[in-house]
């Protein structure tokens, strides 16, 4: 795939991203509107994202039910299926609404289906992964695809409520082992009793990772370090019909983007947590993947300048008008 965010490095010379997590079916009702049995998953959100800029490695598992146009499309994004296995059984499926609080999604069903048997056994082709997105699925398959890759530069996890409280030790397990750790405030909040929000980030930090991600929905997402924090905004969209996968493709952005850039330091870390926030502004534009799916490199670029644009502000010398206050 040509990509003009580039600077001539071709795609298969970038670090990979291997990505595992849920791919699914969804059913999703938001105040905009609904839709039924579409695509969903956080790995497929994720993956999706991350193809945008480096090769993407996915694991995971879907049913013989799985439609195999929806094969295809992730195919066409250039992402590696060897990882992802076939079973017999029902594909993981998730139904659920919003209110007009966007940033709280309401679960109405959760069937595991084949993932509930699911173990996953890497491809040799995916163990030199370099780097690893553990994005929302059980932690204890996290930890068990963790066991198998070799010497990954960067691993970066996510979960959600339903994991806090079903499986909680060995989610404290995965934070143990990562670098990088993904959760929106409402989940910070759960798994560390904690109602500020800074808090709950050191918090985090103190369990094992580097660097902490809090995602706030359309408050925009705040990356802490032991020595540095730093904020994004959300992209000011007028309308969002479906936040589904949001943080996901967040998450797909940031992973990919250091994938491409190969820069693992706190600047990079920075630039990544920007693209993160550029992809997903566009990915709740519309209904489950369809705007990812049309969605260009220039795009992509000229809403990393907008944002540029959206939290630039004077440097204090700069201001001139300190003196007159
Ligand atoms: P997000 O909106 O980014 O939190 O993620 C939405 C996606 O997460 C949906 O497409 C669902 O299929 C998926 N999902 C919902 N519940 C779970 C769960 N318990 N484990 C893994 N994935 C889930």
């Amino acid at each position: 795939m040509h990509n003009p965010l580039s600077s001539g490095v071709p795609n298969s010379a970038r670090g990979k991203v291997l990505v595992v997590g849920s791919i699914g079916i969804d059913c999703v009702k938001t105040p905009l509107g609904e839709a039924n049995d579409v695509l969903g998953g956080a790995a497929t959100y994720a993956s999706v994202s991350a193809s945008f800029f480096a090769p993407v490695l996915l694991v995971g598992v879907v049913g013989d039910d799985f439609p195999s146009a929806y094969l295809d499309l992730l195919a066409s994004h250039g992402i590696d299926l060897q990882g992802l296995q076939r079973a017999n059984g029902e594909t993981f499926r998730w139904s659920g609404f919003y209110d007009y609080d966007l940033n709280q999604a309401h679960s109405l069903d959760t069937r595991l289906g084949v993932f509930a048997s699911f173990h996953p056994t890497l491809p040799a082709s995916y163990l030199d992964a370099e780097y690893v997105l553990l994005a929302n699925i059980d932690p204890e398959l996290q930890l068990e695809v963790l066991e198998q890759v070799r010497k990954p530069r960067l691993v970066a996890c996510d979960t959600m409520n339903f994991w806090i409280s079903g499986k909680r030790d060995a989610l404290v397990d995965v934070l143990g082992k990562v670098d990088l750790a993904f959760m929106n405030d409402a989940e910070a909040r759960q798994l560390t009793g904690t109602m500020s929000i800074v808090k709950a980030a050191r918090e985090i930090l103190r369990m094992g990772p580097s660097y902490v991600v809090i995602k706030k929905g359309e408050h925009g997402a705040t990356l802490f370090s032991a020595t540095d924090t730093f904020s994004v905004p959300a992209y000011p969209l007028e309308e969002v019909p479906d936040p589904t996968g949001a943080g996901d493709s967040f998450e797909g952005g940031v992973l990919g983007f250091i994938a491409y850039s190969g820069d693992i330091s706190e600047h990079g870390l920075r630039k990544g947590v920007v693209y993160g926030s550029v992809m997903a502004s566009f990915n709740v534009e519309e209904f489950s993947l369809r705007r990812m799916l049309r969605l260009s490199h220039s795009e992509i670029a000229a809403r990393y300048r907008e944002f540029k644009r959206l939290a630039f502000f004077e440097a204090l010398e700069d201001a001139g008008d300190l003196e007159a206050l």
